[in-house]
């Protein structure tokens, strides 16, 4: 499409818009008596107008029914978390056995681990991204070093080439095959949180597999923000979080993906509580685990109803407009904020910086910014633009599909040009 700079162009694309009507569903916040440009939705999405009846429902059956509220409950809580299931099914593009949401994200991270991180003396070794987000560089450090091998020869780390910003497939396939069968496991992220960059779920899985190690994948900025097919990608196992672009909330509850040829295997190690073993006998609490089939089988703790009467409460929107729709206007809405970004560039002699989000992407685009970087992040969230500064110099923004509208990314660009 051939974008223009000016006001009612930016108009033009609003009312073309499908999802528009969808930003009436969130809270957006407030500057000085406007709406805000928010573009931090892959930090913490925008509270969903429906969040606050999900969570009344329960407070509700606990205040008239308490205890009682685990089987006589409107939702009983007993098996929360099969309301939520479908829908995350549908988001990750998996069998519905293969996900349940439980715990947060870094300690589900773990125990997936557990379960499919078991190192021998021969084959040891993790590949991942290089600057991957500190929570899983301290996660497979920890767990390296729980089974007694050294970090430094343990995780493998691929980082981009030389005066590059991001990773190319052709490198994370050629590592994988260089370090062979000293390989456990594969672990990436599915978007980089810092680039923007999204990796090639599909490839990297296939190369792990011919190696004979597994794949897992931290979907935090993947899932609700770009199209996944874990199950037909054959993933291992996935995990993500669901107050980023899943908008649920602050340390809302997490989300696990067990590809169904573990799922059923009862005798992989595991970590283990009451909520993951055979729901027919679980209240007769008797010795001797027998976990769920499927995901189910990884929960520990009873599910953290509040939080997940938010998540399931913003599940329903994705499922109600569907990955598809939301893809397609997140390509063009990104489209539109670098066009913005090169369009005041140009006019713009004040401004330098470069863009280091590769095409392969989903709606982050990353700016590294000159030397006035700082200068120019406080300049915007002064004038109510929300975006989010990594040190030392990217300026991250996010133009969420849900709820961003062609005018915010229109505002956007006007600051730009009159800074
Ligand atoms: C946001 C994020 C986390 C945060 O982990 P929590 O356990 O939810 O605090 C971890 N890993 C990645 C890749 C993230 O983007």
């Amino acid at each position: 499409m051939n974008f223009r700079s000016d006001e009612s162009f930016a108009l033009q694309l609003d009312k073309e818009d499908q999802l528009s009507s969808y930003r009436e569903r969130f809270y957006i916040p407030q500057h000085k008596g406007e709406d805000t440009v928010y573009f931090t939705g892959n930090s913490l999405g925008l509270q969903p107008r429906s969040a606050a009846s999900a969570l009344e429902q329960e407070l509700q059956d606990w205040q008239n029914l308490g205890v009682e509220g685990h089987f006589h409950g409107k939702n009983p809580w007993f098996h929360y978390h099969k309301f939520l299931t479908p829908k995350a099914a549908k988001l990750v593009g998996s069998k519905e056995s293969e996900v349940v949401i439980m715990n947060n994200l870094t300690v589900n991270l773990h125990l997936m681990m557990v379960s499919f991180y078991r190192p021998t003396s021969d084959r040891f070794k993790i590949i991942m991204e290089g600057g991957a987000f500190p929570s899983d560089q301290y996660a497979m450090e920890t767990q390296v070093k729980f089974h007694g091998f050294d970090p430094k020869q343990a995780i493998v780390e691929v980082f981009p080439r030389k005066d590059e910003y991001h990773l190319r497939t052709e490198d994370i396939l050629e590592t994988i095959k260089e370090h062979g069968d000293s390989v456990a496991l594969v672990m990436f992220s599915g978007v980089q949180y810092y680039t923007g960059q999204m990796f090639n779920i599909h490839e990297i899985t296939k190369a792990a597999h011919s190696i004979g190690a597994l794949a897992g994948f931290d979907l935090a900025h993947a899932a609700g923000n770009i199209k996944l097919d874990l199950h037909n990608d054959n993933v291992d196992f996935a995990v993500w979080c669901s107050y980023k672009y899943l908008n649920s909330g602050p340390g809302g509850v997490s989300g696990v993906f067990v590809h169904e040829r573990h799922g059923n295997n009862p005798d992989l190690p595991r970590f283990a509580g009451w909520w993951g073993h055979d729901e027919n006998t679980r209240f007769l609490m008797k010795k001797g685990f027998i976990p769920e089939k499927g995901a189910a089988g990884w929960q520990i703790s009873n599910a953290p109803v509040l939080t997940m009467a938010v998540h399931n409460a913003s599940l329903s929107i994705f499922d109600e407009v569907g990955m598809d729709k939301i893809v397609e206007k997140g390509r063009l809405l990104n489209q539109f904020v670098e066009f913005h970004i090169r369009d005041a560039a140009v006019r713009n002699r004040k401004l330098k910086f470069e863009i280091i989000t590769p095409e392969e992407r989903g709606c982050q685009l990353s700016i590294l910014a000159g030397r006035n970087g700082k200068d120019l992040f406080d300049y915007l969230m002064a004038n109510g633009v929300i975006v989010d500064w990594r040190e030392p110099n990217v300026i991250r923004l996010a133009p969420v599909p849900l709820y961003n509208s062609f005018m915010d990314v229109y505002r956007f660009g006007q600051l730009l040009r009159e800074y």
